[in-house]
């Protein structure tokens, strides 16, 4: 019989927590088959791993793709399953192998065989080589090549069944979906914080997002590509509810009143207020941000403690570390990037200072900020908070 083998790979490592981690990771997986309008395909959750029967019927490599792309799946394998008796795993092995010989032609060969189910009487040196052997006799044109193999046939006993196949298919890996709270991911229209959104969510966080901007400075095809975005993220994450919201009045009343070089500080600590706020109230433990260290003036180490000095929450920056290059890398990956570069206007390019403070001194900003009224200025922002809910507009969930 024909399966596919879908191995959970962190999921496995969650001791006592690991049905509940499996069982989540299986109904994920059901769910986006389900979109999918595949929910006739079976799935069995058993010793650790996720098995798909019954898929004749469908294009194998939108199964692949859509499964692939769920957070917890390590890897996938096409296999054949038959019953853990040594007869049988020969012959399946080498009709396994002529499948193979009718697409490819000849190649060289290595039998590795593993027995997870210790009660199967033979060792796996030993049943790989008598694997091997059968494999040979059957199949005259193959040879074998213990070094450098180009084809891996693997043998996985397991209880009653056993599992022949050549390679592991490397899926997006992570934690599921809903295993680590809700995280609020700050969103502009850019390249990076899509990705961190990704990044988060790829550790079984779900997503919501604050987006800012400056209507009329910034136009409502701008913040429509902040929305296609999200959509395109949400492919992964599920649902995002997006809270937009108005910031024009507070970057007013900041080149007002405070110094030029210090607007973009001083307006990213009212994005974060505002952002812990939105997330108080929707239940988001955390917040996310793009920032990446040294980017840009405001995300010089003294600019982020000062954006980081107005709230209380964890504000989590998953890609701090990174160069700009590796995160493009994931953007084009996860498929983010082409609508990132599209040429719209940021509420943050609005009110650009000619020359921002890089070394931002925490006593000069609550000092600009003291001729603000902080609060009615943020009541207010959150006043003109609109909520919109993104779905995953193609085909995951
Ligand atoms: P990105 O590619 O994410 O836009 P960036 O390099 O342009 O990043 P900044 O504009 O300095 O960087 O913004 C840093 C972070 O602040 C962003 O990653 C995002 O999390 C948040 N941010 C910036 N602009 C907005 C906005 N208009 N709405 C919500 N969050 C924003
Ligand atoms: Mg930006």
């Amino acid at each position: 019989m024909n399966t596919y083998i879908i191995r959970c790979g962190e999921v496995a490592l969650k001791g006592m927590n690991k049905p509940y981690f499996e069982k989540m990771l299986q109904d994920k997986i059901r769910a986006r088959l389900k979109r999918l309008s595949l929910n006739d395909i079976k799935l069995q959750r058993r010793e650790g791993l996720i098995f798909l029967y019954d898929y004749a019927n469908h294009d194998e490599e939108q199964i692949i793709s859509a499964v692939s792309k769920v957070f917890g799946v390590s890897s996938i394998s096409k296999a054949i399953e038959v019953a853990s008796e040594l007869e049988e795993i020969k012959s399946a092995a080498v009709t396994y192998m002529k499948g193979l010989i009718e697409k490819r032609g000849a190649f060289t060969f290595k039998a590795e065989a593993k027995r997870a189910d210790k009660t199967f009487p033979i060792k796996s040196p030993e049943l790989s080589r008598m694997v091997g052997a059968a494999v040979l006799k059957g199949c005259k044109v193959l040879s074998v090549d213990v070094h450098e193999p180009q084809v891996r046939l693997f043998i996985n006993v397991r209880k009653d069944k056993t599992y022949i196949y050549e390679d592991k298919i490397s899926a997006i890996g992570g934690l599921p979906l809903g295993t680590n709270g809700k995280g609020m991911v700050l969103l502009s229209g850019g390249i990076d914080s899509p990705v961190a959104a990704f990044m988060m969510a790829r550790r079984g966080m779900l997503i919501d997002a604050v987006h800012f901007h400056s209507y009329p400075y910034t136009s409502p095809r701008a913040q429509q590509k902040v929305e296609e975005l999200a959509e395109l993220v949400s492919d992964y994450c599920g649902k995002i509810n997006m809270y937009i919201i108005n910031l024009l009045p507070i970057q007013e009343a900041i080149v007002k009143n405070c110094p030029a070089e210090e607007t973009t500080i001083l307006v990213r600590r009212f994005m974060m207020r505002i952002a812990q706020k939105v997330a108080e109230a929707n239940d988001a433990l955390m917040l996310i941000t793009g920032e990446n260290l040294g980017q840009v003036a405001s995300q010089t180490a003294q600019a982020i403690v000062a954006s980081d000095s107005v709230v209380s929450m964890p504000v989590m920056r998953p890609l701090i570390s990174m160069d700009k290059v590796e995160i493009m890398e994931i953007a084009k990956d996860i498929g983010t990037y082409d609508k990132s570069i599209e040429p719209y206007e940021d509420c943050c390019t609005v009110f650009l200072p000619k020359h921002p403070v890089t070394k931002p001194k925490l006593e000069n900003l609550e000092k600009s900020e003291s001729r603000l009224d902080v609060e009615a200025l943020i009541k207010q922002a959150l006043e003109s908070c609109e909520v919109k809910t993104i779905h995953p507009k193609s085909v995951v969930m």
